[in-house]
């Protein structure tokens, strides 16, 4: 790979050394750590800023696929395919044929920014005090829709860094090992995450996310964390985070999962954390647990100040959801994927769940789901809706959300009912919706 002048498409400087080119690679498979990271944005920001584009080298031929550096929303950068017309595409075998950079440069636009600045929680001044957090539901009407609390928009962000809100077809899932538990694949990714936000300036998230719940509250935990704290600059709250699957809450009790070998570990919290709710009962579990410590201003004890109860498809997918019903459509819709990229497999295809909203023309909408296809001639978005009954707040606004989703892409609806009933029936609906909208 080397870069080339964008107006002559000749080669400028030197070639790309090996470093840079495992950093690219290594970017664009999430999988870079801190200074392939840094090396791998130096290079394309200098690219950028001398209106440089990179050539790949997967060809045989001497015409190579050409990438631009972009710049995304949430700050990251990355490379996008130049994908016109008579431009050549990515061999299979390509770490850059995974995904169309310019459906997810689209993606990245429109979102709201997820968090703004450092993810910090506890802030200096202001009300720290573990009050009750306010419970979260979607408003009747999306134009006045209540904001997402702090705490979630952290841990949504992490999940969408992560890439732990979509999925790919099975085919395409090349950290596919077998002997890996995709519980321990999910963590490994969320910390790999947490590396690129900072809770203070020089402070990253990574060194103060918990993931490992048996060592939770130890003496030796505490004492670890007040020596953390001590260190902390001036002018911020100390404070760290954890993330840790739970099944279920009881009154305040949380009952995080349980471990193989390990005692059944419980966190009583002393205020409500934040959770979806349907008719004023917490949508069931699994969750993600996340939430941030910190030291009493009065007391001097450290305590949980913030949480938030995240339901998620299984203990094996980190991916939220806002009902049980929507676990269900999680689950057909991956055949709906498989079955789409077995038909079309010259495309490349994902399912997603949105976790913030997304910008129309017409004002914001929240998709329950999308599916994409991109990287063949055209790229294709399908969102998907599922008319449950047990969101009665729906109906009120759908005939607003579902104009402004239809700039998105092709609106498939799904019926709840039939999803609670048959979620196959349901699932194969939309295949065969989605294959007809790909014929046409
Ligand atoms: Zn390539």
């Amino acid at each position: 790979m080397r870069l080339v002048d964008k107006r002559t498409l000749k080669p400028v400087g030197d070639p790309l050394s090996a470093d840079q080119m495992t950093a690219l690679n290594s970017l664009e498979l999430g999988v870079a750590d801190t200074n392939q990271d840094a090396l791998a944005q130096r290079v394309i920001e200098h690219a950028r800023n001398r209106g440089f584009w990179l050539e790949c080298d997967c060809r045989e031929s001497s015409k190579q696929p050409l990438l631009a550096g972009v710049v995304y929303g949430s700050g990251t950068v990355g490379w996008r395919s130049l994908l016109g017309e008579g431009r050549p595409s990515h061999s299979d075998t390509c770490v850059y044929s995974r995904r169309n950079r310019d459906a997810m440069a689209y993606w990245a636009t429109p979102q709201t920014t997820p968090v703004d600045g450092f993810c910090a929680i506890l802030k200096p001044s202001g009300d720290n005090k573990p009050g009750v957090a306010p419970g979260y539901q979607r408003a009747g009407s999306v134009t006045r829709r209540k904001s997402i609390p702090r705490v979630t928009r952290v841990l949504r962000s992490l999940l969408v860094e992560a890439g732990l809100n979509s999925c790919v077809p099975y085919s395409e899932r090349y950290d596919q090992d077998e002997n890996v538990n995709p519980t321990t694949v999910s963590y490994r990714k969320l910390k790999q995450a947490s590396a690129k936000f900072e809770i203070s300036k020089g402070f990253s998230l990574k060194d103060y996310l918990h993931t490992f719940a048996p060592s939770y509250g130890t003496p030796y935990f505490f004492k670890e964390l007040r020596q953390k704290f001590n260190e902390w600059p001036k002018g911020s709250m100390a404070q760290s985070f954890f993330c840790f699957q739970a099944e279920r809450i009881e009154k305040r009790t949380v009952f995080l999962a349980k471990l193989p070998g390990k005692p059944q570990k419980v966190i009583d919290l002393d205020f409500d954390p934040v959770a979806p709710k349907i008719h004023g009962t917490i949508v069931q579990g699994p969750y993600l647990f996340f939430g941030v410590t910190g030291k009493d201003a009065q007391t001097g004890m450290i305590d949980i100040q913030r949480a938030v109860l995240e339901p998620v498809v299984s203990r094996k997918e980190f991916v939220p959801v806002d009902s049980d019903l929507e676990r269900e459509a999680w689950a057909t819709l991956k055949f709906t994927l498989e079955r789409a990229s077995s038909e079309y497999p010259d495309y490349t295809w994902s399912l997603t769940k949105p976790l913030f909203d997304i910008l129309t023309p017409e004002g914001a909408c929240l998709p329950d789901m999308v599916i994409e296809a991109t990287g063949g001639e055209r790229t294709y978005c399908f969102v998907i809706e599922c008319m449950g009954l047990d969101r009665p707040d729906y109906f009120a606004s759908k005939d607003v959300t579902h104009s402004r989703m239809r700039h998105i892409g092709d609106l498939i609806e799904m019926d709840g009912g039939e999803l609670k009933s048959d979620r196959t029936i349901a699932g194969r609906k939309v295949t065969e919706t989605l294959l007809d909208l790909m014929e046409r």
